[in-house]
């Protein structure tokens, strides 16, 4: 692959095994989360294993961090050339149990987040020729959930805020591609804060019979990072094992 990617909540979960396949592919990758602690220990896991990383704390809501993060690239002389989205979290609770304080952390997160990481990826990106994001959403932005307002709305967001970067960068001449993720229930971490009789109700739904892994939803990003997705941009991947179908 040749490529340096830049992969944000890559501490854990969906974030670490993206980073993973794309090391393993022969990428450089800059791995970053909010938690250095659990981000040292999945970048050794990959160096030991031989691969090119960087490792640097990010909290994707902050405007602030995201310009730290740039410069340190520029003083590394490191080019992005795929920038990944994934950092979120997870929200429970119907309308009325959610409180405007947790509505604006989902949002800070999980929009704000995706927001910043487009925007600096875009400017480091057009200034070198062109480049690819991938904006990791879920089938929650696809249909609503009763008891997930405020992760439905913030993924939603990610959803269209999608489509409009994939234009404004295509109709700008930028040879920036964006496209998004949609796993449905993937068995990460994530799901800890899950009760669990409603991740057994989930399950059940699942078509396929089993829920993703990690590595499902890292080869759908792989795909549309590489060359061979070079006609996708502003498209909507589903990796649900037929939920939405
Ligand atoms: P996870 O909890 O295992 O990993 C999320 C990572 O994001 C953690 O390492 C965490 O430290 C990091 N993070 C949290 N806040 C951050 C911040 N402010 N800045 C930077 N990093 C931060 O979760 P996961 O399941 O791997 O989720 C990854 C992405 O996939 C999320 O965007 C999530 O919404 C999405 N997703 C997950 C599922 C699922 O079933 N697991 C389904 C659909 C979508």
């Amino acid at each position: 692959m040749g490529k340096t990617a830049l992969v944000s909540g890559a501490g854990s979960g969906i974030g670490f095994a993206i980073a993973s396949r794309f090391v393993e592919e022969g990428a450089c990758v800059v791995l970053t989360d909010i938690d250095e602690e659990a981000l040292e220990k999945r970048a050794q896991e990959i160096t030991l294993g031989g691969g090119r990383t960087w490792s640097m704390g990010l909290d994707v809501s902050s405007e602030r961090a995201w310009s730290r993060i740039i410069e340190r690239l520029d003083e590394e002389s490191l080019s992005l050339d795929i920038m990944v989205n994934n950092a979120g979290i997870p929200a429970m609770g119907t309308i009325e149990e959610t409180d405007l304080a947790s509505w604006r952390r989902v949002m800070a997160i999980n929009l704000d987040g995706t927001f910043l990481g487009c925007k600096f990826a875009i400017s480091h990106m057009k200034q070198r020729g062109g480049g690819v994001i991938v904006n990791i959403s879920s089938i929650g932005a696809l249909r609503a959930s009763v008891v997930g307002p405020a992760y439905g709305a913030s993924k939603a967001g990610v959803w269209n805020l999608t489509r409009t970067v994939a234009l404004h960068c295509a109709r700008s001449g930028y040879n920036i591609r964006c496209n998004s993720v949609h796993p449905g229930l993937t068995r990460t971490p994530m799901m800890n804060d899950m009760p669990e009789d409603m991740i057994a109700r989930m399950a059940a739904t699942v078509p396929t019979g089993k829920v993703a892994e990690p590595e499902d939803i890292a080869s759908a990003v792989l795909y549309l990072a590489s060359d061979e997705a070079r006609q996708v941009t502003g498209s909507t991947l589903v990796v649900d094992g037929g939920m939405l179908a």
